[in-house]
């Protein structure tokens, strides 16, 4: 038989011969991904070893660094300029203050015993146990502006100040929110040793204990030490009994256990790879997805099932960071026309404050990144289509449609309009700076019950994957993305669109 085989060869070449003139330009590497990789990165990443990968705990911080060791294995180039840490580096360090849950504790006044955790909460502060003055400040507020002196002829020294919540002109509860820590800081400035807030906005006081009761985490800006801090409360100011003993009360008692405040470091992991035209390569296309998770066990504030308290995270969002690591392997093989830079960013599940974090410090310059390719998702119930947020309003349809079609996928633009998706992803920190930034999330018409399903649900694993759509989805949007970097033109938002202002300012036109 062996000796047949150079003739059968041969005899085989020659008859393919006559195709070679037809043959088309050949396809780009991401049409060769291999489903095998999609998944090894899928399994690791949603591993019950990386406990959710919580902003800022170990598990965040291993699955920060096995992507940056993929870009290294891949090629992809740390961006010129990263302070990282102290080697050579994909890691753009982002600071967190994480303030823990509040605290036990009473407040004594006018023989009424208030509960932390019930009647009040403690926003901030350190362990204490007062007994002190009480002042009434009115707001606690002093804007020369508008007339507002609350402490005029007031000593605050070694007392306890009682204010009102919000400002004599709104107290809606994005405004207490955003008054209360100045309330705090004017008051600590002046002597106070503790504040207590009368909280009274139009909203149900369950609700609020358990909006700021729990684990907070916000972005260290700048070099603010966390110092000792006056304990703050927040009582139920609804509860008029507990009104009145405060403002009838000369002294009061002040006993908590303290709200512990911490600064944690996680990372956005950011890779770049050169673009092949030398006339476009100073633009790049951004892409971005989130690798931070919900973490273990608790879930606003109750236990999960006790044989599984792991939220894996798969499809939000291993999912989406598998679609970065199938973008960096095709583009370090064969890159398009505009660079491309790679950033898996952490802190999403916490208020998207690692796109936030980016978009404020950003490693290369706003103006040259023509688009963000944002990946994001909760869940997904047809492996048929990908869902687009903003495909009819970043200016790239053609292209995500034609990259799609090109692996059997349909295209569904904004599911649940009402939910109001769009700006709930991370592309939305890119978008207010004026960047065309639509999220390719997995295919779902609808924000129902079949997407909350796994949506932050311990049931969100990768036993639970359809690996062969994540393989189609990744290329999906890695072609997508292809086609976009090599465009001629840049993509444009919709005429009209909220965005469209912040563009205009971003490119000055
Ligand atoms: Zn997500």
């Amino acid at each position: 038989m062996k000796r047949f085989f150079p003739l059968i060869a041969l005899f085989t070449i020659s008859l393919l011969q006559p195709t070679f003139s037809q043959k088309k330009t050949p396809s780009p590497p991401e049409f060769q991904a291999k489903k095998s990789e999609a998944e090894a990165h899928m399994r690791f990443l949603a591993a019950d070893e990386l406990l959710g990968r919580r902003t800022g705990e170990q598990g965040n911080l291993v699955a920060a660094r096995y992507i940056a060791e993929q870009f290294r294995k891949l090629g992809v180039v740390p961006v010129p300029g990263n302070p990282g840490s102290n080697t050579v580096s994909y890691f753009q360090n982002v600071p967190f203050e994480k303030l823990g849950a509040a605290g036990a504790g009473e407040i004594t006044a006018d023989a009424e015993i208030l509960k932390s955790g019930t009647d009040w909460i403690l926003m901030n502060g350190d362990e204490a146990n007062l007994k002190a003055p009480i002042v009434y400040a009115s707001f606690g507020l002093e804007n020369a502006a508008k007339s507002w002196d609350d402490y005029k002829g007031l000593d605050l020294k070694g007392k306890i100040v009682l204010v009102e919540s919000g400002t004599p002109e709104t107290q809606t509860p994005a405004e207490i929110v955003a008054t209360s820590n100045e309330k705090r800081k004017i008051a600590a400035d002046k002597g106070a040793i503790a504040v207590i807030e009368l909280f009274n906005a139009p909203i149900p006081w369950n609700v609020v204990m358990r909006a700021f009761g729990g684990e907070k985490m916000s972005v260290l800006e700048g070099e603010k030490a966390t110092g000792p801090a006056i304990p703050h409360a927040w009582v139920n100011g609804k509860e008029a009994k507990f009104a009145r003993a405060l403002r009838a009360a000369k002294e009061v008692d002040f006993k908590t256990s303290g709200r512990k405040s911490k600064i944690v470091n996680s990372y956005n992991v950011a890779g770049l790879i050169p673009g092949s035209d030398p006339k476009l390569k100073e633009e790049y296309v951004l892409l971005t997805a989130h690798y931070d998770h919900v973490g273990v066990g608790k879930q606003g504030g109750q236990p999960f099932t006790p044989e599984d308290s792991i939220f894996n995270g798969a499809r939000d969002n291993a999912f989406g960071v598998v679609a970065l690591l199938t973008a960096a392997e095709a583009f370090t093989k064969t890159p398009p026309k505009r660079s491309v830079l790679i950033i898996a960013l952490t802190g999403e599940e916490v208020g998207l404050l690692g796109s936030k974090y980016y978009a404020a410090h950003p490693l290369m310059p706003l103006n040259k990144c023509i688009f963000n390719m944002n990946s994001d998702g909760a869940g997904y119930n047809d492996t048929t289509i990908v869902s687009v947020m903003g495909l009819d309003r970043t200016g790239a349809r053609a292209e995500i449609e034609t990259a799609s079609r090109a692996f059997g996928l349909g295209v569904f633009a904004d599911p649940s309009p009402e939910q109001g998706l769009f700006d709930r992803s991370d592309n939305v920190s890119f978008a207010k700076e004026g960047i065309p930034a639509p999220t390719f999330t997995p295919g779902f018409k609808e924000f129902n019950g079949d997407i909350m399903k796994n949506y932050h649900q311990v049931s969100d694993n990768p036993e639970t994957i359809d690996f062969n759509y994540l393989l189609k989805f990744s290329q999906a949007y890695t072609y997508a993305t292809r086609l976009i970097a090599d465009r001629k033109t840049v993509p444009q938002w919709s005429a009209g669109d909220k965005y469209e202002p912040a563009a205009k300012k971003l490119y000055g036109k």
